[in-house]
């Protein structure tokens, strides 16, 4: 469910209309919905209740400090990939032990920094990671609160580029190897087991991957318990799909957590989730502007002045994204067409051949599900500044990160 709907055929953000937010600030701009956002946070919460549990909402979907501040301050936690996401979630009082640290290659500063402010748990991936992790906490002189991620071997049938949780992929430690790599974390001084982490994919549309993983890690948890270590927290990482298009069905977090809760009954272990995309990403759109509509052989451009750089989804996965105008007209005509970017590059498009209302120059059109992965993945490709974000409440919005210029497209550059 998300809060971006038609008011007397014009595209609203909960009550207000895109049209007026693009007067104000320009196109292209992200558009997210605090309620739409708060809404997805409360459907998750309310599905786990009957367990413990921690909403660690992924940082990597949409960083933007307000959302951050908003789902914070609605209690969830953050899971965090890098130093910089860490900063983020100190700079919105992120409480530490609402904080776990994942990623498969932290940085020895990063590390550090993350145990000066304190964490619930880094989500280690290696044996080599662990080393030096029990290095730098002896060095601090502080224990290091750790989860071993488990590369459980399932197949999360999604985007290869999305798929996490195979023997093939870099990450987590092999289920086969996971035991032996406990025991030594168990023997190292500054290094304390706290749980078990995995994380197989993002976008899973069925739960069956999910199914398998926990049945898989659970033995492991059950041999860890049962050999004297100390599993409290039980991270079953992010993942959960989307619908992309009207059509699409995807399992709601309600039936997610059945899945999942059948299967954990009679373990006594603080349940730990990390999702991005199922919160953010129907949270938030992209509008663009049409520059041009050209006519070709056999079907309609349409060019907008939004481009790859600032969504790019399409382009790394071929991902579909659902395109409407923001301005109904009953009586418009429809055509086969491409909605494509400006950028010399093929991959610079957003829909293809998809039968849409004519558009003219000047109209503004919407691409959905932009709310993760979408401005986080932003770049400067062809010297585009990255577009302004904008939080509507209610009847009321906020640019919430402003347009980038072209002096700050060249900030920090020197001629030699
Ligand atoms: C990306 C990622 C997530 C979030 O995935 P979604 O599909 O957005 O829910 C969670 N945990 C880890 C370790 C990740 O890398």
């Amino acid at each position: 469910m998300d809060h971006f709907h038609y008011q007397d055929g014009v595209l609203c953000a909960e009550s207000v209309p895109l049209a007026r937010i693009a007067e104000s600030v320009g196109t292209p701009f992200y558009c997210y919905s605090s309620a739409t956002l708060s809404h997805h946070l409360a459907v998750f919460r309310q599905a786990f209740a009957s367990i413990d549990h921690l909403i660690c909402y992924s940082v990597k979907a949409n960083s933007n400090l307000a959302v951050l501040n908003l789902l914070v301050e609605a209690g969830a936690g953050v899971d965090i990939v890098s130093g910089g996401e860490l900063a983020r979630a100190a700079r919105v009082n992120c409480p530490p032990e609402r904080i776990v640290f994942s990623g498969v290659g932290k940085s020895s500063a990063e590390i550090r920094a993350a145990l000066y402010r304190g964490l619930l748990m880094f989500n280690v991936e290696s044996r080599a990671e662990l080393e030096r992790i029990n290095r730098i906490a002896g060095e601090m002189g502080k224990i290091a609160p750790v989860s071993l991620r488990i590369n459980p071997d399932v197949d999360p049938k999604t985007h290869p580029y999305i798929s996490t949780g195979l023997r093939k992929n870099k990450f987590g430690i092999p289920h086969a190897m996971a035991l032996d790599v406990y025991q030594v974390a168990n023997t190292m001084p500054h290094i304390e087991i706290v749980g078990l982490d995995c994380h197989i994919g993002s976008q899973l549309t069925q739960l069956d991957p999910f199914v398998d993983a926990v049945r898989r890690v659970r033995g492991l948890v059950e041999l860890l318990i049962e050999n004297g270590i100390n599993i409290r927290y039980l991270d079953l990482g992010g993942g959960l799909g989307i619908p992309y298009r009207e059509e699409e069905e995807t399992p709601s977090p309600a039936l997610y957590a059945e899945a999942l809760l059948s299967e954990l009954e009679g373990l006594n272990i603080t349940l730990v989730l990390e999702p991005g995309r199922a919160i953010a990403g129907n949270a938030g759109v992209l509008v663009a502007r049409v520059e041009y509509v050209k006519q070709g052989e056999e079907k309609q451009f349409i060019i907008t002045d939004a481009g790859m750089n600032d969504l790019m989804r399409p382009a790394l996965y071929e991902a579909y994204h659902t395109v409407i105008p923001v301005q109904l007209n009953d009586s418009a005509e429809t055509s086969i067409a491409d909605v494509v970017g400006p950028i010399c590059e093929s991959g610079d498009y957003f829909a293809r051949d998809r039968m849409l209302p004519n558009m003219a120059e000047g109209d503004l059109l919407a691409v959905r599900s932009a709310g993760a992965y979408g401005f986080v993945m932003s770049s400067n490709y062809n010297s585009r500044p990255r577009p302004a974000e904008v939080m509507v409440r209610g009847d009321d919005f906020s640019v919430i990160r402003e347009r980038e210029t072209i002096e700050s497209l060249m900030a920090g550059e020197q001629i030699f």
